[in-house]
């Protein structure tokens, strides 16, 4: 059910919702994830859940992929419930001698960071997976890559914090947002209103919101100051920063 108030309320329960729900839980914030279908069956119910760091740039994604990679380490612990985390190493196929070539620079950039990855040639990459084909021009292999079942890792953030105060509703669509005083007051669903809050992230402050697509959407009603604004006029407002 529905509460009539939170401290904040969370729209999507897809793994970024989730997880919000969850950092929000450890911190005592009582927040609600609504979901207008069922919890992860948007794209993170649908993504590879690849945890991989060779494939991201040096420079801030890399560090952040490795952060994230460390926290993935102790997360299943921590959550008390299997999420099928695995780190068997991962390898990024080329096909041609072009893909080759830009892989090798990526590689050495890589490598200049500190990031354990190397180049194979076919020979050694059949020898470690050996259905590999023969058509392959090289591979790159990282054994810090990892992987994790994304539909897992969404329920068991959402089972972690209803065991500790959290809330998730499922079949429960946002229609609209109110605002007053360049504060977001309630939130609108198909089965009644919040009073609260909205956010999707962050836990302190008036109200911030970035779930589903919502960041921007959510940035320009709390910019308009406006009162009660229906999600579909937003959908495809532009971002002001
Ligand atoms: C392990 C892992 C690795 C990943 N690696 C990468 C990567 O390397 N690079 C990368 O770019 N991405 C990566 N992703 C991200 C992934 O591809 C998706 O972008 C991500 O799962 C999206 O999560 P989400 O919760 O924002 O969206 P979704 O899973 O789509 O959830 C959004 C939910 O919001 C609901 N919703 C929408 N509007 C409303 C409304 N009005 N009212 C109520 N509910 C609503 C939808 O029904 C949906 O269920 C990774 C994800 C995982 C889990």
């Amino acid at each position: 059910m529905l509460p009539r108030n939170t401290e904040v309320v969370i729209i999507g329960g897809g793994v970024i919702g989730a997880s919000i729900l969850y950092h929000l839980s450890r911190r005592k914030i009582t927040a609600v994830a609504v979901e207008q279908n069922e919890l992860a069956t948007g794209s993170s119910g649908a993504c590879d859940g690849l945890i991989f760091l060779q494939s991201k740039k040096p420079g801030t994604h890399l560090q952040l992929a490795l952060e994230s990679k460390a926290r993935f380490e102790h997360l299943q612990d921590e959550l008390d419930l299997q999420v099928e985390y695995r780190n068997p190493g991962g390898m990024i196929i080329t096909e041609n001698e072009d893909e080759l070539t830009a892989m090798v620079s990526l590689v050495e950039e890589q490598r200049n960071t500190g990031l354990d990855v190397c180049l194979l040639n076919p020979h050694e990459a059949r020898e470690m997976e050996p259905s590999l084909s023969d058509a392959i021009s090289g591979v790159t292999f990282c054994p810090l890559d990892a992987k994790v079942n994304p539909i897992l890792l969404t329920l068991a953030f959402i089972s972690w914090a209803q065991r500790h105060g959290g809330r998730a509703v499922t079949d429960c669509e946002v229609t609209g947002i109110e605002v007053k005083s360049r504060r977001v007051r309630a939130v609108h669903t198909t089965r009644g209103s919040i009073e609260g809050f909205v956010m999707a992230a962050g836990h302190e402050g008036d109200g911030v919101a970035l779930s589903p697509g919502t960041g921007a959407l959510i940035a320009e009603l709390i910019d308009m100051g406006s009162t009660h604004i229906p999600l579909d006029e937003f959908a495809l407002a532009r971002f002001h920063p």
